[in-house]
């Protein structure tokens, strides 16, 4: 095993089956094996120090009925709400007053955000916090959508593939969704010049190691900016209710090969991370991540923006998180930095 780990820190992903059986097969003494040479290879880029991105989270309004996710169209028990342009201003003051310089506005796929109203709020925050990078994670629009906010002053756009495997991704979504536009979106958006992140659910419900390995060539072939992967958790709500969530053990070796084979890139420890485990986070980063996204939206929202069961963090004030945070980080030996954080 550890020859294998060898041969990719030297040589990349030149066989799936080498990396099929690190996953499959890793014990333990090997996984902390691989985790500190993912540890060393992003401590020499990016020393201890851990970016901040402050999640913004818009809307629980959504048009898609994805089959893992708690705000799905179908969910008739969701709790759905809208933030309003001075609500995320708000929530952007309180931010930058913290420290962060990086927003990250997600969402349902919520028709209410048109292309008018997003690039009005974009622009507003842009003129206000002129030093802090905009992100956006509202899903799939048209080039035209995405050029617009970028001229509006985006930054950077996430939006996980969830599984590069046409099957699987049949297996996850209705049927008037596709890994096809799901990929074209990824493109457009690093051809119109946002820093682009991709990214999976551990553990989601059918996924197999191949999959998991098409994933990695789809993530060497795009090459991201970042890559966000946390554990698959199950929503009461969802066609999904009876599966079994994705595991912290899976996810650590996947964000460890994911660093090994990608220096360079911003890997957060995710907050899925942090529910399935009360050390997710920091583990998440001795494995080799090096983002963290605490919460910034308005403490009476948070509880209904529940994508999976038992999210953690929708109690406390954005102050409380940052300083649980910042003192989960030092007891590891990190240290959180008031940086935009760039790729
Ligand atoms: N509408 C946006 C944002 C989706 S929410 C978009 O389409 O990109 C952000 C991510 O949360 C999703 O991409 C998905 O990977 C993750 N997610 C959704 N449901 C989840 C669940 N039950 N468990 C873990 N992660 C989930």
């Amino acid at each position: 095993m550890k020859e294998l780990i060898d041969k990719l820190c030297l040589q990349g992903m030149t066989d799936s089956d080498d990396v099929k059986k690190i996953i499959d097969e890793i014990n333990d003494e090997d996984m902390e094996y691989l985790a500190k040479k993912a540890r060393e290879i992003s401590q020499k880029r990016f020393g201890k120090k851990i970016y901040l991105r402050g999640l913004i989270e818009i809307s629980s309004f959504c048009k898609n009925d994805c089959y893992y996710c708690g705000i799905r169209r179908g969910n008739g028990k969701a709790e759905r709400y809208r933030l309003s342009k001075e609500d995320i201003l708000e929530c952007c003051k309180e931010g930058y007053r913290l420290g962060f310089k990086t927003f990250v506005m997600q969402g349902g796929e919520d028709s209410f955000y048109n292309d008018d109203v997003m690039a009005d709020i974009v622009s507003e925050i842009r003129k206000r916090f002129p030093e802090c990078a905009i992100t956006l994670s509202l899903g799939e629009k048209s080039y035209e959508s995405y050029k617009r906010l970028f001229d509006a002053g985006a930054d950077r756009y996430l939006l996980r593939h969830e599984t590069a495997n046409e099957e699987h991704y049949k297996k996850l979504h209705p049927a008037e969704m596709s890994l096809e536009n799901r990929k074209r979106c990824l493109y457009d958006l690093k051809e119109i010049g946002y820093q682009v992140g991709c990214g999976i659910m551990v553990g989601s419900p059918y996924q197999t190691t191949d999959d998991l390995t098409e994933d990695l060539k789809f993530m060497l072939e795009l090459q991201p900016h970042m890559i966000g992967i946390g554990p698959f958790v199950k929503h009461k709500d969802t066609p999904f209710a009876d599966k079994e969530s994705g595991s912290v053990r899976k996810t650590l070796i996947l964000l460890s090969i994911i660093r090994i084979l990608f220096p360079r890139v911003l890997l957060p420890a995710t907050t899925a991370l942090g529910t399935m485990d009360p050390k997710g986070r920091e583990k998440g980063i001795l494995a080799g991540a090096n983002v963290l996204m605490p919460n910034l939206s308005p403490v009476k929202v948070r509880k209904k923006y529940a994508l999976y069961d038992n999210k953690i963090c929708t109690g406390e004030e954005s102050a409380q998180c940052k300083g649980c945070l910042q003192k989960r980080i030092e007891s590891i030996g990190y240290e959180i930095v008031s940086e935009r954080g760039d790729y």
